[in-house]
């Protein structure tokens, strides 16, 4: 596979900068640690050189979860340390749950790109990105949800982080992402404490949108876009129009994790 890659115009993993200036000046932030290289007769960690300081003093209060959408972890890693590629990620946890460290957490890595979240519009300057290695159809492996709930666990000691900031990458951009997709498991990190999952019930439908953004949809996409995101997170096998289920369970939510604390959701 990398030779593929290679073929394919991508650099050589040998050539991949390990020594970037800003990278060197900016020291480790308390609590960080570096994860682990990339197996066997691999130097580790890898370092990506696509990142900048956060802006306006902003410090991680979110978290992205992103799905790589490539064949492997090896051609994902490439495209994240690659500088022609300008995107990166915090993290990039293989199948097997191998986590590798990609960028230092006190900085701005590039994987969110155009989108909001609440208030929040500069959400790579807020958050710690998060790349599970997935083709995007395929299940995640147990190990890989493994690692993902100890990196968060470690994140939230580290960071002020609220569980209900622990989003999706298609949360933030409606209609632009999907991932991390129909397949994740967002139920597992809310028994964990790691994120939110609503209550059941049934509720009048006429609040949706307003409910939608009180949670932290406020992405200016069209309400069908905003239902589908919240579906493809929250009831990834349901279609059809807006239900009294889609209501009730935005509105728990809304209720109970209103994405400004200090905004009246009623
Ligand atoms: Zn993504």
């Amino acid at each position: 596979m990398v030779t593929v890659l290679h073929a394919a115009g991508t650099r050589p993993r040998s050539s991949v900068p390990q020594d970037s200036k800003d990278a060197d000046a900016e020291p480790l932030p308390p609590g960080y640690r570096l994860i682990g290289g990339w197996g066997d007769g691999e130097p580790g960690p890898r370092q990506s050189p696509n990142f900048g300081p956060r802006r306006d003093g902003a410090q991680p209060d979110m978290v992205v979860i992103h799905y790589t959408a490539m064949k492997s972890a090896y051609a994902a890693c490439d495209v994240l340390c690659d500088p022609a590629s300008e995107v990166s990620a915090h993290y990039l946890i293989d199948e097997t749950g191998h986590v590798t460290a990609l960028v230092p957490e006190a900085l701005r890595a590039w994987h969110a790109g155009a989108g909001r979240w609440g208030a929040v519009t500069d959400v790579n300057s807020h958050s710690i990105g998060i790349e599970l290695a997935n083709d995007g159809f395929s299940p995640f492996a147990a190990s890989q949800m493994d690692a993902l709930t100890d990196l968060l666990k470690g994140i939230r000691a580290r960071w002020d982080i609220r569980p209900e900031r622990v989003i999706g990458h298609s949360d933030m951009a409606p209609g632009r992402k999907i991932d991390p997709g129909p397949r994740f498991d967002w139920r597992r990190l809310a028994l964990e404490g790691l994120a939110v999952w609503p209550d059941d019930g049934e509720a009048e439908t006429g609040r949706f949108i307003p409910l939608m953004r009180a949670f932290g949809y406020t992405a200016d996409v069209s309400d069908d876009l905003l239902l589908s995101a919240f579906r493809l997170r929250f009831r990834p096998h349901q279609s059809g129009p807006l239900d009294r289920r889609d209501a009730f369970m935005i509105m728990d939510l809304a209720k109970r994790f209103p994405v400004d604390v200090n905004a009246a959701w009623a």
